[in-house]
């Protein structure tokens, strides 16, 4: 059996039909319909003396999916839990916009990097995920549950990066454009700064793919008490990483930066920030902090926010506020934990 959800249309047509000799185009349009119009492809759909050959592809095909479990809601944003084969579980979430939805991706069951103001980091790597339980999350998203997804971003459960390959090829499932047909352009990958890999995404991935990484700090002082992983790659390595990827003009990172009251949020650390990404072409994405289960941390007031925001854009950087959403259903940023 061939699972549809881990192959692009290419690999499926050859692998389902290798020892058949024939019936590639039979099996595009199987592909088609089922990835791109979430429906099986009728007998009708076939010239009669191919039905046999259909329902051969078919029966060859394995179609079954992780099953969807609990759905809650807060603010039309949807945290849905899939279930995998072995029991375990990860999460994903629907958040609306107002061109489409955003789609929030797991890319592991728990997560090792153990950031210290992530409820995913508590977990401690379980296992990664599978290409197709990857793509499992998009396609019930779309054809399961009718939202009219616009972005995915890889920033649910895990660090994308320690699971490179399989995430590589769920996007290059997700952008086949005669399966889930997902822009590139609104595909984001977000890394806490896992440097070696960087290099790798630079020059695997397509230009178009976006970027962005967790720097969350102005100093290796800070960042290491908050962020285990700048123990092995320090922020000189990650900057250094970063010009890399930026060699190709058309490219641009998302800076993120978790606000954590008392630890990050200061003028000093706003400016400290702005040297860092100094002549590095990034918009900063600043994120107020999500209390989760267990949290050591407080949100920085409306204020601080305010003036860290405010010494961003003075030093002439392009800087966004993540809105807060689901947090009371613990689906916003760093709360994801099963
Ligand atoms: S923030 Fe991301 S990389 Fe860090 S522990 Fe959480 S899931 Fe892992």
């Amino acid at each position: 059996m061939i699972h549809i959800y881990g192959k692009n249309k290419e690999s499926f047509c050859k692998e389902l039909t290798k020892d058949l000799g024939k019936g590639e185009i039979y099996a595009k349009k199987l592909y088609q319909a089922w990835m791109n119009q979430g429906r099986l492809l009728a007998e009708e759909e076939v010239e009669p003396q191919a039905r046999k050959l259909l329902k051969e592809l078919i029966s060859r095909t394995d179609f079954s999916l992780p099953v969807v479990e609990m759905p809650m809601n807060q603010d039309q944003t949807y945290k849905y839990l899939l279930r995998l084969h072995d029991q375990l579980a990860v999460e994903f979430v629907v958040i609306p916009m107002q061109a489409g939805a955003t789609l929030c991706i797991s890319s592991q069951v728990g997560c090792l990097k153990g950031c210290r103001f992530c409820s995913t980091g508590t977990m401690g790597l379980i296992r990664n995920l599978e290409t197709y339980e990857i793509v499992a999350q998009v396609y019930h998203a779309i054809h399961t549950l009718k939202n009219k997804i616009r972005n995915i971003v890889f920033m649910g459960m895990g660090e994308p990066f320690d699971n490179f390959d399989n995430v590589m090829q769920a996007i290059s499932i997700l952008t086949d454009p005669h399966g889930l047909a997902l822009g590139k352009r609104h595909i984001s990958v977000s890394t806490s700064g896992v440097v070696d890999k960087i290099y790798r995404f630079a020059d695997e991935a397509d230009e178009a793919i976006n970027l962005a990484v967790s720097v969350n700090a102005p100093n290796d002082e800070i960042r290491t008490k908050i962020m285990p992983v700048n123990r092995k790659w320090n922020m000189a390595s990650l900057k250094e990483a970063m010009q890399y990827y930026l060699k190709s003009p058309k490219r641009e990172i998302l800076a993120e930066y978790v606000l954590l009251a008392g630890v990050n949020d200061q003028d000093e650390h706003a400016h400290l920030l702005c040297d860092y990404l100094e002549n590095l072409r990034v918009k900063i994405n600043v994120i107020p902090y999500n209390s989760g289960v267990n949290s050591r941390f407080t949100t920085s007031s409306q204020e601080r926010i305010d003036r860290f925001m405010q010494i961003l854009r003075s030093r002439n950087f392009c800087t966004l506020l993540r809105q807060t959403k689901g947090e009371k259903i613990m689906a916003a940023c760093g709360q994801l934990v099963k």
